[in-house]
């Protein structure tokens, strides 16, 4: 029998009906975590590239299963969005990130948020709600979203997008690169920000393709007055080539790891010399 893959039969071979019932129990697992506030969010930090100082941080989320150990967003965020799961999620990782940096000013926090998020009608309400319930500025939160958010019902997720942006929330762009007709939502959609995907600055040192790929995504950008983070930085060659091209802030092994609120809290006092 096929192992993997697109073969129908195999939907009814024992094997895959172990997939389906250990499919079915981590979705109650996530379910009950959800529920009882179970999941984590940590924080990455974002730097300028100017003074390698720390202007941000993203917020990723972290479920640290009682039996199963830590899962991957990988793993779980595609559950979550067969399964209805993702909107409570998502407000979750909102409100957990705004409760822990909320005294982190004048610092960005930066959300993702999935494509199913938009099928949301009152998502930009739902987002101010919970921004007044924590007291965050709305200034100060990024939403990050992917080709897919764009892909699907371009009008409502456009309208939606337009109500956050009247809070003051920025719009970024997510993996720039890794979709397909990315160059004609730029001039669509109100970006504020693009964050070109970690597979083109991984390629930069090896390859004079991604190099050139990124200097054009960076004048690219920089003509539509859209910022530019580059994801995944881990070598300082990455980084110095990177300051070259004009790149104005980056986020990746090199400065940090993902880390817990009171790591990340303790980072940013160490940045605070007079
Ligand atoms: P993403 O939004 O592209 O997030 C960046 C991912 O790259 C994170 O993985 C981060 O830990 C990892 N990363 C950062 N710097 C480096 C680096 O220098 N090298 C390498 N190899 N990796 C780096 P993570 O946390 O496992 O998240 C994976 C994906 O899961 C995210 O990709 C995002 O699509 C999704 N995700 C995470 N948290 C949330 C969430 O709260 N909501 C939603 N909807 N999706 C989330
Ligand atoms: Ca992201
Ligand atoms: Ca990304
Ligand atoms: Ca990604």
């Amino acid at each position: 029998a096929k192992a993997e893959g697109g073969n129908r039969a195999c939907f009814f071979e024992p094997a895959m009906d172990d997939k389906l019932r250990a499919r079915r129990s981590l979705e109650g697992d996530l379910r009950q975590a959800l529920a009882a506030g179970e999941l984590a969010v940590h924080f990455q930090p974002q730097v300028e590239l100017g003074n390698t100082r720390i202007i941000g941080a993203e917020a990723l989320v972290r479920w640290h299963h009682p039996e199963r150990g830590a899962v991957p967003p990988t793993d779980f965020i595609p559950l979550a969005e067969d399964t209805g799961l993702i909107g409570t999620l998502g407000e979750h990782v909102l409100r957990q990130a705004c409760l822990e940096a909320v005294g982190w000013a004048p610092l960005r926090i930066a959300v993702n948020v999935s494509p199913l998020q938009f099928r949301q009608r009152d998502l930009a309400e739902t987002f101010a709600r919970i921004l007044a319930e924590t007291g965050f500025d709305p200034r100060r939160l990024e939403v990050e979203i992917t080709e897919g958010a764009l892909l699907q019902d371009s009008e409502q997720t456009l309208e939606k997008l337009r109500r956050l942006k009247a809070l003051g929330v920025r719009i970024v762009l997510d993996d720039f690169g890794t979709g397909y007709s990315s160059l004609s939502y730029l001039r669509q959609f109100p970006f504020d920000k693009l964050k070109i995907d970690s597979g083109f600055v991984r390629g930069m040192d090896r390859s004079a393709e991604s190099a050139a790929i990124i200097r054009a995504v960076i004048g690219l950008s920089h003509s539509l007055g859209i910022r530019v983070n580059a994801e995944g930085v881990e070598t300082s060659g990455q980084l110095q080539a990177l300051r070259r091209e004009g790149c104005e802030e980056a986020q990746g092994y090199l400065f940090g790891r993902p880390m817990p609120p009171r790591e990340f809290a303790a980072l940013l006092r160490d940045q605070a010399v007079p």
